[in-house]
């Protein structure tokens, strides 16, 4: 990304701050001339003493001119102090708003964002969360830097680069030649130190997301016992950043001590062109002082301009993924505009294919499905078959690659996303419990249900009692939950959010065995007059279905009731004898006799 594309990305968010920039310029020009006081106060002093020396005369007549740049001086400290604060206040100001405003923004549309977006290489937790934080922090700073550091800086330099010509036209000279070699260096600088500070934003991405990764499996990482292997990854990782860093560091203080040694090449030419032209009658002595002082104002924002060039670099590598975040406008969720007022619930799906974006390997070949409502459908088949693939193509996550779904007879791509969503419930195996009261997630369902409401679906899903019996009952954390009463709060928002079509990823798989009887009554309960497809490994939730598609390697390979696909020999009466032997049936009908 350019400069200039850097600057036409943020300019929406720093526009509706216009006041606030017009503010902060106006103060850094008034900044600018009061900087510039102490040089000619420092001039008419020196011209003054020399003068009164000159004339023999003593401390007496020297103090109205003492009393005089007092005066000037703590006048002129009073205007520099309420212009550094009001420049400071206002930049501040300005950065904290805009990255309140980027924050929000790439928040909302983010979330806009279909399912594939967050599954793909660059966008996992970490890594997103990291391209997110660093993005707003060096664009905000950029924005400050901008009106705090660098307009009022080169305004300063500007200004003193006048005066110094209007005082001599070969000093000011020298001061102009110095620029453009600060500028090489400093831009030399930047493209050397470009590369490696790419490698460096990389490599933060990647530690975040081993650190969160850590985070996340330290069960497994502690049972294993594999802190040593977690340790060495993150050693290694480690280093590279801190050789990368080490190499900037290096690079930096090469160039800061050849521009250091520029600057000082500057003052030492001034100093004996400076002292050449007193000696030779053209000036006062006060000039000496005066011509440093003014190159030093010169000088003094070309020594930040490395910097400066540094943060822009930051912006530039940070602010390009995170614009691409913002901008990612193909990833937004794709929607109809179809709203019927009431959904039947009839699923038709015909010769679908489907391949996860980013994958070589179709995941689902020619599927041809209906489901009718009023009927339970069952899924089965092995792990990785493709069950939770087809719920979520039949919850719009992904689109398939051919073929249709259709839902009450139309395409569910011309259904209205949020609409249809609406209308659907989804039990997932994990990952269904947020950070928050056991209230607020099952209120999940329908934020606008009363707590009865939500105590009458806890009641459904058998867990109002457990519930009444934790010491916060339903303010309690729904995170210090089991695993099966977490399942049993997101079975109950399902209850609460009472939608036509449901859809159950093995729902009662971490439940026990009286749970996911008590579960299964009340499920059978809520599946009259609505479309149900559960997916399960249990015999219990499989057998009583209407239908039932067994699925092997991406195919649906059989289809129909319990009893016409058991005798068809194939890979369901595999799948249900494996699971029959694996209940130990027969010892258990020997108890039973
Ligand atoms: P299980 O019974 O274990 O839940 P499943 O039949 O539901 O298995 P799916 O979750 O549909 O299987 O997965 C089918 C295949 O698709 C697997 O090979 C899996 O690796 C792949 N897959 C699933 N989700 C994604 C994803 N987000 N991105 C890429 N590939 C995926």
């Amino acid at each position: 990304m350019s400069l200039l594309n850097l600057f036409r990305n943020i300019n929406p968010y720093v526009k509706p701050y216009k006041g606030l920039v017009f503010l902060t310029l106006f103060l850094t020009l008034i900044g600018a001339l009061t900087a510039q006081v102490n040089a000619w106060v420092l001039r008419y002093t020196v011209d003054q003493i020399a003068f009164l020396l000159e004339q023999h005369k003593l401390l007496k007549e020297g103090l109205s001119i003492m009393a005089t740049i007092s005066i000037i001086l703590v006048t002129k400290e009073i205007v520099n102090s309420l212009l550094v604060f009001g420049q400071k206040y206002y930049g501040e100001k300005l950065r904290i708003y805009v990255a309140r405003d980027l924050a929000q923004t790439v928040i909302e549309k983010v979330l806009t964002y279909r399912l594939a977006f967050f599954t793909s290489n660059g966008n996992q937790p970490g890594k997103l969360q990291t391209r997110i934080d660093r993005g707003i922090e060096s664009l905000t700073r950029l924005v400050q830097n901008f009106f705090i550091d660098i307009l009022p800086l080169f305004a300063n330099s500007i200004v003193a680069l006048i005066m110094m010509f209007n005082a001599n036209f070969y000093v000011g000279l020298v001061g102009l030649c110095i620029i453009p070699i600060y500028f090489y260096l400093s831009i030399r600088q930047a493209n050397r130190m470009s590369g490696s500070r790419r490698n460096i934003k990389d490599l933060r991405e990647v530690k975040s997301h081993g650190i969160l990764n850590i985070l996340e499996s330290i069960t497994v990482i502690k049972s294993f016992i594999r802190e040593d292997l977690e340790t060495e990854k993150q050693l290694t990782l480690q280093n590279d950043l801190t050789d990368t860093q080490m190499k900037v560091r290096k690079l930096s203080f090469l160039y800061d001590g050849l521009k250091n040694f520029t600057e000082q090449i500057g003052i030492v030419i001034i100093i004996i062109l400076t002292a050449y032209l007193v000696l030779t009658g053209q000036m006062t002595i006060g000039a000496i002082m005066f011509h440093i002082m003014l190159f030093n104002n010169v000088s003094a924002p070309i020594r930040q301009l490395h910097r400066i060039y540094d943060q822009m670099n930051d912006a530039l590598i940070y602010s390009e993924s995170f614009f691409d975040i913002l901008k990612a406008d193909h990833e937004t969720e794709p929607s109809g505009t179809y709203k019927p007022e009431k959904i039947a619930g009839k699923f038709e799906v015909k010769n679908v294919n489907f391949t996860y974006p980013g994958n070589k390997e179709r995941t689902l070949f020619n599927i041809n499905m209906e489901v009718l409502p009023g009927k339970s459908t069952a899924l089965v088949g092995l792990s990785g078959a493709g069950k939770s693939t087809v719920i979520n193509l039949l919850d719009k996550f992904y689109q398939p690659d051919s073929g249709e779904i259709l839902l009450d007879g139309v395409s569910l791509k011309r259904y209205d996303t949020t609409f249809l969503r609406d209308n659907i419930g989804l039990v997932l195996q994990k990952n269904h419990i947020f950070n928050g009261t056991i209230e607020e997630n099952i209120r999940y369902g329908n934020p606008h249900a009363s707590l009865e409401e939500v105590m009458n679906a806890a009641k459904k899903s058998y867990i109002h009692e457990q519930i009444m019996n934790l010491p916060n009952k339903y303010q309690t954390s729904a995170l210090t939950l089991s695993g099966g009463q977490q399942q049993k709060i997101a079975i109950a928002r399902m209850f609460l959010k009472n939608p036509p079509i449901i859809f159950l990823d093995e729902p009662t798989a971490s439940l026990d065995a009286i749970s996911t009887e008590q579960i299964k009554n009340s499920l059978d309960a809520i599946k009259k007059d609505r479309t149900v497809i559960t997916i399960s490994h249990s015999i219990s939730q499989i057998i009583d279905s209407d239908c039932i598609y067994v699925m092997k390697n991406g195919y649906i390979v059989e289809s129909g009731t319990h009893e016409q696909i058991y005798h068809l020999d194939g890979t369901y009466k595999e799948i249900f004898d494996a699971m029959a032997r694996s209940l130990n049936i027969d010892k258990i009908s020997k108890t039973f006799e």
